[in-house]
């Protein structure tokens, strides 16, 4: 079990997370989010033991993860951590990088294991291409299979997909989510894409300010998000008389005591975005079809 406990932290004096506490178990997924520069990748470097700890401590099982004061190098083996940066080795092949630390005493074994990472993150086609020729999502790919390389019980992974193309996205984060679930390897994903969370995240912490301002499953917090912030991650929301709606949650009638103005209209894949003007603010409704600007609309909840 990982467990942070009142953690505190700033890089100069201005402080950057303020009393952080959580627990991840083994096996277990939690999806950190929060707006750019709320802390996500300083709260990953924290875990891994990057910098020092002013106040609280981390532990993984028995092990206290501490700083560069105490450790000649920086990391431990049972934790690995996928920088936005990759931090591959450019001139030898996707294959050498994955299989780089493991052992050279058994061939076939670390052929085979460098196969199946390959096969995990959708990669077969370049196994001997040098990195230096691979996109940056490629990259991104043979970061995370060489994390995965030496078994590790706990991965931190930042923005783990960011450059990889939405072709490929869903159907690599289904393989790799799952071949971290079969192995019970815990892992903690820093993202504010919802997409890396919905669907595999057990568990979604919100940094803002500082601190921590909610916790709880995926499933709860869309049902629920209570503050504009968490909804909006999720996706166009209004927020009328005090209560959050998705777009999807309302529709265009033929008749209600809402009245609005059409002031756009996008589309987006399956239904239409429309932002209707209603009461000199901006309500965005999901709709099957394209509606003119300067059109009346009426507004219900559906
Ligand atoms: P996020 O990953 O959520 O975008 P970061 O953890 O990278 O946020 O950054 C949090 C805050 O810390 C930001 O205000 C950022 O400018 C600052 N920060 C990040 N890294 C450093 C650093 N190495 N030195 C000084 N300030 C930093
Ligand atoms: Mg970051």
């Amino acid at each position: 079990m990982l467990q942070v406990n009142n953690i505190s932290f700033g890089y100069s004096k201005t402080s950057v997370l303020e009393d952080i506490s959580f627990q991840l178990k083994s096996g277990e997924n939690l999806a950190i989010i929060g707006g750019s520069g709320s802390g996500k990748s300083t709260l990953l470097k924290l875990i891994y033991g990057e910098y020092d700890l002013p106040h609280g401590e981390i532990f993984w099982k028995d092990t206290q993860i501490l700083g560069p004061k105490h450790n000649l190098v920086i990391g431990y083996d049972f934790m690995k951590y996928v920088t936005q940066e990759f931090d591959l080795m450019p001139f030898i092949t996707v294959e050498e990088n994955i299989g780089k630390h493991l052992s050279r005493f058994y061939p076939e074994e670390k052929q085979k294991r460098t196969n199946e990472l390959i096969k995990v993150v959708e990669l077969k086609a370049f196994a001997k291409t040098k990195v230096k020729n691979l996109s940056g999502g490629q990259k991104q790919r043979v970061a995370l299979a060489k994390a995965l390389a030496k078994q590790p019980e706990i991965l931190l992974l930042d923005e783990p997909f960011s450059h990889i193309d939405n072709f490929k996205k869903q159907s690599l984060r289904r393989s790799f989510f799952k071949y971290l679930k079969e192995n019970n390897i815990a892992c903690v994903v820093a993202t504010h894409d919802k997409n890396d969370v919905l669907g595999f995240a057990d568990t979604m912490l919100v940094l803002h300010q500082k601190k921590i301002i909610t916790k709880n499953t995926p499933q709860q917090l869309y049902k629920n998000p209570k503050l504009p912030l968490v909804a909006s991650f999720f996706g166009e929301f209004n927020v009328i008389n005090g209560t959050i709606y998705y777009a999807h949650q309302l529709q265009i009638v033929k008749n209600s005591d809402l009245k609005g103005t059409v002031k756009a209209c996008y589309f987006n894949g399956n239904s239409w975005l429309v932002e209707v003007e209603y009461n000199s603010v901006k309500v965005f409704i999901r709709h099957e079809k394209h509606i003119k600007k300067d059109e009346v609309v009426f507004i219900d909840l559906i």
